[in-house]
């Protein structure tokens, strides 16, 4: 977070590196942005994998196979790359440009004065506080720091989600895949696989306050690894056991707040 006479300072409330539940897809926008950022060659580098196409299938079928479009400002492609690498890629990056980084610090709460935002954290020793002109909150989808500026974050749409790892995949055609089926709506899931065979596999579902249904993820997960992906996964090659990640979808105003409040 940084401003004229202030060092930028990146609070993260866990160590890196670290997992993140997520489908570990960059899409051509997301290595767009990492170029300008400075670090997409140490993210080509790291990939294993380079799509140029994907399917979407609905229930159980292929109905679509598109290439990304060439001929944009973007890559022609995507790449897959687990968040425990690439957010890691990030934060080294981010401080080999100047970031002062504190892990294992939880930002609790912000206060405004006259010359300044005080940020209050917790460390492992006790409470810390940092003073900024400026505070940037990206702090995810449960953002305190939003909520800190008058926002609610569980007002909308909820998502949940699980996903697991496979080694020795094996499918034919596009290494990207995102299936819809009505058993599963307002859901999808998706299989991404990598050139060495490990497979993200995951499905996610939404609902809000006029579509309360709350599914049931795990067997909709084991019917969508079983049944969908029978060909292309074996059961015992599962790396771990699948992990949850929740998602609120909340369109939230206002984005920034100012002055001494
Ligand atoms: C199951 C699933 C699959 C997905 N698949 C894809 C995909 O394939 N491709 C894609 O592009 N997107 C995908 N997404 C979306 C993607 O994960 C998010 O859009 C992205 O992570 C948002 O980035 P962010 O930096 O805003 O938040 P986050 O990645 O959530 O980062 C927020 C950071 O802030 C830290 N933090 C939170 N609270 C505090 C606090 N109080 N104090 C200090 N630190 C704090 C967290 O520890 C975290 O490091 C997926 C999401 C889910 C749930």
């Amino acid at each position: 977070m940084g401003a004229a006479g202030f060092p930028s300072c990146c609070w993260t409330r866990r160590f890196f590196p670290r997992d993140k539940v997520c489908g570990d897809g960059l899409a051509p926008q997301a290595l767009y942005w990492l170029e300008i950022l400075g670090c997409v060659d140490e993210v080509l580098e790291q990939t294993r994998s380079f799509c140029v196409q994907g399917d979407i299938y609905l229930n159980g079928k292929q109905v679509l196979r598109e290439m990304f479009p060439q001929n944009t400002p973007y890559p022609g492609f995507s790449v897959l790359l687990p968040r425990r690498k690439l957010d890691h890629i990030l934060v080294r990056n981010a401080v080999f440009h100047g970031a002062l980084f504190r892990p294992g610090c939880r930002v609790k709460g912000l206060r405004w004065f006259p010359d300044g935002i005080v940020v209050e954290a917790v460390e492992d020793q006790g409470p810390v506080h940092f003073k900024a002109r400026l505070v940037i909150g990206a702090d995810g989808a449960n953002s305190v720091i939003t909520r800190c500026i008058g926002n609610r974050v569980m007002r909308g749409a909820t998502a949940v989600s699980l996903r697991g790892y496979y080694r020795g995949a094996c499918l034919n055609g596009p290494p990207i895949r995102v299936y819809f089926d009505e058993r599963s709506f307002p859901g999808y899931g998706w299989v991404f696989v990598d050139d060495e065979g490990m497979a993200n596999v995951g499905i996610g579902y939404a609902f809000d306050e006029k579509f309360p249904v709350k599914p049931n993820l795990k067997s909709m997960f084991h019917r969508f690894t079983q049944e969908d992906l029978k060909e292309s996964l074996k059961f015992e090659e599962a790396i771990e056991k699948p992990k949850g990640g929740g998602l609120p979808f909340t369109g939230t105003r206002p984005w920034w707040r100012s002055g001494s409040w």
